[in-house]
Parts: C-alpha cells; structure tokens; sequence
C-alpha cells in the first residue's frame, strides 16, 4: 500500500508550524509496513485542496489528511475530499451528542457551527475523537482509501494509533510485526556498513537502519499470517544485530536512552542527580519528563559560569582555575559534587563547548561528561567536532550522560578509564 500524507492548513505554509504530524505519521506508517511516497502540504483554499486531493488520488492508495476538520469556515478538509470522491456527507447524531457533551464538560457554550463536525462522508468509519472535538474518519472510493484526521498533533496522533491503525490491519490478511533495535555509540553509515549486503536481499524479514538524534534505530519488520508467527521470524534477525554491534545496543523496543536508565535505576535501588553545564538542565528536562523519575531522579545544578560550579558543588575554585571549566578533572568534579550535594548513588555531569564560539584552548564540540558512584569516578572526553549543531552537540552529551549510568548499572566499562571488573 502506497501512501499519501497531505497536510491542510495555510499556517504550514507561512511556517507558522512545523508539520509535525506528516514525519510522526510516517515513522508510524513505517511500522505498519505501509510505504509513504509523498507528503504534500496545501492551505486553506478549496480549489488548490481539491487538486491535491486529485493528484493524491491519482497516485496512492491511501491518502491521509491532517488538519481542516474544526468547525470554523476555514475548515474545509471533509468537504472537499467527499466532494472530490462523490461522497454525500451524512450527519450523525451520536457524534453530535458528543460535541455537545464535550463542551457542557469544559463549561463553554456549543455553538451551532461546532455541530457541522458531526457531519462526515457517507459509509464512512467514524473514528470518535477522545482527545478534543473534532471527529475523523476513514472511507474507500475507487479503490482508495482515505483517513481524516484533526490537525492538533495532540488530537491526531491518538486518534492514528487508537483508530487508524486497526482500520488499517482490518485490510490486510496479514500481520505485520516490528522490532526497534536501539544504538547507542556508533554512526548510522558505520553500523550499515555491518548489514548493507544483507539488507538489499532481505524481503521479510526487513531491516533498515535510521538515525536518531545522536544515536541510531535498527528496525525489523516482518509479514505473516500471525503476529506469534511475525515475531518469530524477527527474532533471529534482532539476535544478529545484537551479537554483531555488542554493547553498543542499548535495548530493544524501549523509547529511549533515559527511559531504559528509569528501568535500571528502578530495578537496581539506586538514585541519580546531574551537575550541568553545557547541557543547561538538558539531562534532567528529558529525564523529568518521564513518569515515575521522581522515584530516582533527584535533583540537578545547572551551573554554567566557574563560581557557580565552585559555590553550588564545593568544588575547590583552585582545581577550575588549574585545569579549566571544560577539563576531565572539572568534570569529575561536578559529577562528585552533585552526587554528594544531591545524596544520590550516581551523580553525573556534562562541561564543554557547544559552540559556536571555542575557548581559545578546546575546539568547538569538546566536551567531557562525568559518572561518580561509591566505587569510583569516570570521565568520557568527547571530540564532537564543529561541524554539528550547538543543540546537536546538547543532545549527545546527554545522551552520553544516560549511556554511562546505563552502562554503569549493567556493569559494563563507562569509559576509556574504567578497569572495574565486567559483567557484575
Ligand atoms: P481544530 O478544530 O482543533 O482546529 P482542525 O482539524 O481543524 O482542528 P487545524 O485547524 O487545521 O485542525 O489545525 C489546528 C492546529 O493544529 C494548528 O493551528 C496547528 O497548531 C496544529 N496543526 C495542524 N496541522 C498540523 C501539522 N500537520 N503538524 C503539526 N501541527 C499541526
């Protein structure tokens, strides 16, 4: 099945907002084995959306929209994609009697105009929208079939997973499974170089390789009558990646580094605290966004200038002034600092440059991320270079930070200067 995205809404093209929903849509559309060919993006006007939608129709078999459902004029998405298919639009009622509740929940007046939302293309699927007001749908004309959905990605990307996706498996006879394989430590062009042969003749399985901000995803997908059956032919493909790249993969299906570090820090009794420079709160803002940090999160500095760092972690100022803020020992520093400051078990830390600008000592992308715990202190000394972005440059020292507690935690070396015995 090849798929269209089309975006509707004229804040898109003035870049007012990101279209966020076509790059979510398609690593979602990935993972169901649905190849998306294009994604398109059209204002608010009728007659250039009526021939988006032709075009769409004309060469995908599934078209999906975002945005243009609401109740306001500009809203104009459900009208002319039934026009364009000959649909009649129906109301329902029931829908209707949702919109009306949702808004005596929230204590605000249904105007008249909300009700045209219950008004949606005939023998459509409804998809009943939880999440806000608007509902979506799903119907096939011509042999296309077309999903809409509402454009706030808070509304559209439940209504996909909860909605979609079964209209979705409900077509096909078969069953389609994936696994994520995530890396954390080596390039995606490296850790193609492993697969790149086996890749191009693998049908089904499949592997592909994509990368992420500062790491990089291997996903497995597999097609079969069942899902058990699905999984059991992922199985020998995941279990090759993971003996070929070793410790570098971090985990299997989990969302992310610090997600996997929650696991471990909940499983083992242990506690963390970060002291951050460069990173700027980085480390504790991806963490604090998890539910259930609270539970081994506990605290962070954020002490960017030299008397902070000093004053906040009782750091000695002559041990800044001798090696520098952005050195292995100020590292070290910061991680032990925080760590007694904090009371935690693991105290880790992040100073460098992020750039643009150097310190006339480092190259821009110098950074050292540190791990303290009662058996010992370790530093990493990263050379990420200039020609990466200052967020970029962010992101991989935290997620440096979370590879060490990780790596701490399963009792594999931290960095170069680990000698602890492994495997514990
Ligand atoms: P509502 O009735 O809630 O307005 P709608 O389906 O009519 O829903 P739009 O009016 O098109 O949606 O968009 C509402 C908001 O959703 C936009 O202002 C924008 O913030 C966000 N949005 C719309 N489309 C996208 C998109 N493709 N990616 C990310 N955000 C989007």
């Amino acid at each position: 099945m090849n798929c269209e995205i089309l975006a509707v809404g004229t804040e898109l093209l003035l870049g007012n907002t990101v279209n966020t929903n076509a790059t979510r849509l398609s690593e979602l559309l990935a993972g169901l084995g649905i190849n998306v060919f294009w994604h398109s993006v059209v204002g608010d006007n009728p007659a250039r959306l009526r021939d988006a939608a032709a075009l769409a129709r004309s060469r995908a078999d599934l078209i999906i929209t975002t945005g243009g459902l609401g109740p306001t004029y500009d809203d104009l998405t459900k009208n002319v994609l039934a026009d364009v298919f000959g649909k009649e639009l129906v109301f329902h009622e029931d829908e209707a009697e949702g919109i009306r509740c949702w808004f005596a929940k929230s204590g605000r007046a249904c105007t008249e105009n909300n009700l045209q939302q219950a008004y949606l293309p005939e023998g459509c699927t409804v998809f009943h929208n939880d999440w806000g007001t608007a509902p979506g749908c799903a119907f096939e004309a011509e042999g296309v079939h077309v999903i809409l959905l509402p454009g706030p990605p808070r509304e559209c990307l439940p209504m996909f997973r909860h909605c979609a996706v079964p209209y979705l498996r409900a077509l096909t006879e078969e069953t389609l499974v994936s696994r994520q394989i995530r890396v954390f430590g080596m390039g995606e062009s490296a850790v193609e170089t492993y697969f790149r042969e086996e890749m191009e003749h693998m049908a089904n399985p499949t592997l592909a390789t994509y990368a992420k901000e500062g790491e990089v995803m291997l996903r497995v997908t597999a097609k079969a009558a069942t899902e058990a059956e699905a999984a059991a032919m992922c199985e020998p493909v995941v279990e090759k990646v993971k003996n070929t790249l070793g410790d570098i993969v971090y985990g299997v299906d989990v969302d992310s580094l610090e997600s996997l570090c929650l696991m471990l820090l909940r499983e083992k009794h242990q506690t963390f605290a970060a002291a951050e420079s460069l990173t700027g709160g980085l480390i504790g803002a991806r963490f604090t966004a998890l539910p259930g940090a609270s539970e081994v999160f506990r605290g962070g500095a954020v002490t960017y200038c030299d008397e902070v760092k000093a004053a906040m972690l009782h750091i000695d100022p002559a041990l800044i002034a001798a090696h520098g803020a952005v050195s292995h020992e100020t590292a070290a520093a910061m991680a032990q600092g925080v760590r007694d400051a904090a009371g935690a078990d693991i105290g880790v830390s992040a100073t460098g440059l992020a750039g643009p600008d150097g310190d006339g000592v480092h190259p821009v992308g110098t950074v050292f991320v540190g791990l303290a715990a009662s058996d010992g202190v370790w530093v990493r000394h990263l050379t990420l270079g200039n020609a990466r972005s200052r967020d970029i440059i962010r992101a991989i020292s935290a997620n440096n930070a979370y590879d060490m507690i990780r790596r701490y935690l399963t009792g594999l070396p931290v960095a170069d200067n680990d000698s602890r015995p492994q495997g514990q």
